[in-house]
């Protein structure tokens, strides 16, 4: 780092802690303080911010702006996301579909690239979880953090990428993320600890830069993964949430229909002949009860 001057440069925010942001630069990783005009015109920085600082003669610097965020997720906060990675489990107890299924359409529904990763393939089953989802067109990759398979195949994916791993406490998550990167340092079976002292290191969402380029945030369960995430959705805008609908929209004989129990719908149709799998249209409706109770239609 170039000391004794003071210059501009830019980076990412990977965590902030007490008022203090860590930014990654090509000058390495630099403390930096918002500055008090800076913060009330724009508002609070979050992690996956794109920023501009002025590095002070101690090496110290100060957030000068914010770039425009391409996107950004409410629990946990950060912006930039280019991925969502749901991790689930294959093996019993195996992953409650509906879990994965408001991850991947808070991501669709945010304009993120939603990747299905299903774990413990070694135990030999999964392989209607992975069939769902190759069905569905949402990306899916099999993997098995105890013998490495498709680790690698899923370390090509996020290369480059800012990617947000959520997945429940159980599936693996925390091992998936040590083989992806030995620097990760997750806690393998920490789930008892994680309702004590575990639990704060979890707390406060941060990016870590990968070997060969690129970020992972590891987020707490998918718990923080909630419908209020789709904020401004309408009821009748989750249909487009579920990228297998889309060939189907416009076909039900009522327009404004909701593809729950209605006469003549298009989605329903294909749900009944297999073409949509059963499941995601489940987690449709129950999304959709939890969507229209949140804002009314227009
Ligand atoms: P997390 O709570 O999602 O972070 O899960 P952990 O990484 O702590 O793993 C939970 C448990 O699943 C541990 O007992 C792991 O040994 C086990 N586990 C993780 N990955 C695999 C896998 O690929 N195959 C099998 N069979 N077990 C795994
Ligand atoms: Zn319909």
């Amino acid at each position: 780092m170039r000391k004794g001057s003071v210059f501009l440069t830019e980076g990412i925010i990977l965590k902030g802690i007490g008022g203090f942001y860590y930014v990654d630069t090509p000058e390495g990783l630099i403390e930096c303080k918002a500055r008090g005009k800076f913060r009330k015109t724009v508002g609070k920085p979050i992690v996956g911010d794109r920023v501009q600082l002025e590095v002070q003669p101690d090496g110290t610097g100060y957030l000068m702006s914010i770039a425009p965020r391409r996107n950004s997720l409410i629990r946990p906060a950060v912006a930039n996301l280019d991925l969502v990675v749901a991790v689930a489990s294959a093996a019993p107890p195996v992953t409650d579909p509906f879990l994965i299924d408001k991850v991947t359409a808070i991501a669709v529904h945010k304009e993120i690239t939603p990747l299905v990763v299903i774990n413990k393939t070694d135990a030999d089953a999964g392989d209607e979880l992975y069939e769902t989802y190759r069905k569905s067109g949402i990306e899916v990759l099999r993997v098995s953090a105890r013998t490495g398979e498709g680790i690698d195949a899923l370390r090509e994916r996020i290369c480059g990428k800012v990617s947000a791993f959520a997945g429940n406490s159980g599936v693996g998550k925390s091992s998936v993320l040590n083989r992806l990167d030995s620097s990760f340092g997750a806690e393998v079976g920490a789930i008892s600890d994680r309702i004590g002292r575990g639990r704060h290191t979890t707390r406060h969402v941060e990016l870590h830069p990968i070997e060969g380029g690129g970020y992972i945030a590891d987020t707490p369960g998918f718990s923080s993964f909630e419908t209020e995430q789709m904020d401004l959705v309408l009821a009748r805008d989750l249909e487009y949430a579920f990228p297998e609908f889309a060939p189907y929209l416009g076909q039900c004989r009522f327009t404004g229909c909701a593809h729950v129990k209605e006469k003549g719908c298009a989605i329903l149709a294909a749900v009944e002949n297999g073409e949509i799998a059963k499941t995601r249209h489940e987690s449709y409706v129950k999304l959709y009860e939890s969507v229209k109770d949140l804002k009314e239609w227009e």
